[in-house]
């Protein structure tokens, strides 16, 4: 177990999915850390879909010193560049549209292929801290020490401290809260991503990204930076597509166009321009209490939240967790203060948040049931009810501004007053560790 005393933090991140990679990124870069990677994957290797990069994915993306090598895919424009569209998929008619914002002060949204996240983040980790093929099955925690067992029957540690960056299915979670289970949805995700070539001749396809809805589902279109075209939506699907465990499933385009017969012209004849789809099986589950247990486990990213992929921006909230982790990390090493804190810290600062965020879920839900009780006979009024409520109001603005480092700003600047009041005529048991002995990293975000 870490002490005051311990002069090197053993420190193991089982995962190399984004968490994984900006904790790396991060926990690298503090000198009493000594650090390894475990990933079950033979290789890293990403699946063909776009992601988005919303303000704050690219916040951190700097911090983590991997946004330079994104920012040619950001269309930052001169006022006149879609964001993003909020049609009725039913009737093609316009309900909402964005603009990329001028403000050099502001990231432009963009969306990427998922793989080039994965490679700008990559080129910032040590290729030799990462152990491939390494699958994770337990962890032995029974004593002082924490060992890590795996699926090839090697046992490696002692660690002081074990991150969970493992995903939805986390093996890490699954040992420190047996009792939290999480469960098919009852969607699958369909995603995939064709040269723009076979869309360009169908009428009215537009030229941003836009989201296409129905009362009860939506189709996301966005034609990508370099000559592919990106088709993202959900289905309803039975019980037996959640037994699957393959993670982007390739499945033939019959499966997923009977699903979208009630769409606008233009829709249709996108969903029919794929020869093949990938599936993904939606799971969720309950907000955990706690995300870290006996002052040597914290969980990171989708192993910490099972929030069914909602938001579309599931790798800022990794990003956002690696950074509070590796900030806490370092505050309580610098104040000789155990690891058992740090954790304590982050889970106090991220627990709040994503308290809010399945809140928001709970409400989204119950607008959709709202909307269709209320003008059940009249579809468009439907649409034009759930996206206004859920896609217009900018009520969830406020989690793609997330400033997470401003937030631990705020956070060390208030819990230094009140370590100072606490010791008001103490000596200054404080000022030994001031701001001044941890360096935040600079966050140029200006252009
Ligand atoms: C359909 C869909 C669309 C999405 N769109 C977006 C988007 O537009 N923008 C966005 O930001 N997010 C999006 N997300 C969410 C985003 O993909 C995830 O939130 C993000 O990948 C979480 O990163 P992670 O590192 O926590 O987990 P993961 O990406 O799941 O990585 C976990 C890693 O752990 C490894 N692993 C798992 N189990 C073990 C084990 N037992 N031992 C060792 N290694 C293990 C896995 O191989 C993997 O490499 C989307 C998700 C879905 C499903």
């Amino acid at each position: 177990m870490a002490t005051a005393n311990t002069k090197i933090l053993k420190v193991a991140i089982v995962g190399a999915g984004p968490g994984g990679l900006a904790a790396a990124i991060l926990l690298s870069r503090l000198p009493f850390v000594e650090l390894s990677v475990f990933e079950q994957a033979r290789e890293l290797r990403e699946v063909g879909a776009g992601i988005s990069i919303n303000q704050n994915t690219w916040r951190l993306l700097q911090v983590l010193g991997a946004a330079d090598s994104l920012e040619e895919f950001s269309k930052r424009g001169d006022g006149s560049v879609i964001d993003v569209e909020q049609r009725n998929g039913l009737t093609g008619e316009l309900l909402g549209r964005k603009y990329q914002s001028v403000d050099p002060n502001t990231p432009a949204r963009s969306r990427i292929e998922r793989y080039k996240l994965q490679q700008a983040l990559l080129s910032r980790v040590s290729p030799d801290l990462i152990q491939l093929r390494k699958r994770l099955r337990t962890i032995d925690d029974s004593g002082d020490d924490t060992f890590l067992e795996f699926e090839d029957s090697s046992r490696t540690g002692p660690f002081h401290l074990v991150v969970g960056a493992d995903g939805l299915r986390s093996a890490v979670r699954q040992h420190a809260f047996p009792d939290h289970k999480i469960a098919y949805t009852g969607k699958v995700a369909y995603r995939v991503l064709i040269p723009q070539e076979k869309v360009a001749h169908i009428p009215n396809i537009p030229q941003g990204s836009c989201f296409w809805h129905t009362p009860s589902t939506h189709v996301y279109t966005n034609p990508l930076d370099n000559g592919l075209f990106e088709i993202a939506t959900r289905a309803t699907e039975s019980e037996e597509h959640g037994n699957k465990v393959s993670w982007g499933q390739v499945v033939p385009k019959s499966q997923v166009v009977k699903h979208y017969q009630e769409y606008c012209d233009t829709i249709r004849e996108v969903i029919d321009a794929p020869d093949e789809w990938l599936e993904f099986a939606m799971f969720g589950g309950p907000k955990l209490e706690t995300v870290i247990s006996g002052g040597r486990i914290v969980l990171i990213g989708d192993a910490s939240h099972p929030l069914s992929g909602a938001f579309g921006s599931g790798a800022a909230f990794a990003f956002e967790d690696a950074f509070t982790l590796s900030s806490a990390l370092e505050y309580t090493w610098n104040r000789k203060l155990s690891v058992a804190k740090a954790l304590e810290i982050f889970d106090s600062i991220r627990g709040p948040h994503y308290e809010k965020l399945f809140a928001v879920l709970d409400t989204m839900a119950a607008n959709a049931k709202t909307a269709a009780i209320s003008a059940k006979d009249d579809s468009n009024h439907r649409v034009e009810q759930t996206v206004s409520k859920n896609w217009k109001a900018n009520e969830t603005a406020w989690i793609y501004e997330h400033n997470i480092v401003q937030v631990w700003r705020e956070w060390v600047t208030l819990n230094d007053l009140k370590e100072l009041d606490l010791n008001a005529g103490k000596p200054t048991a404080v000022k030994e560790g001031s701001r001044e002995a941890f360096s935040l990293p600079a966050v140029p975000i200006a252009a």
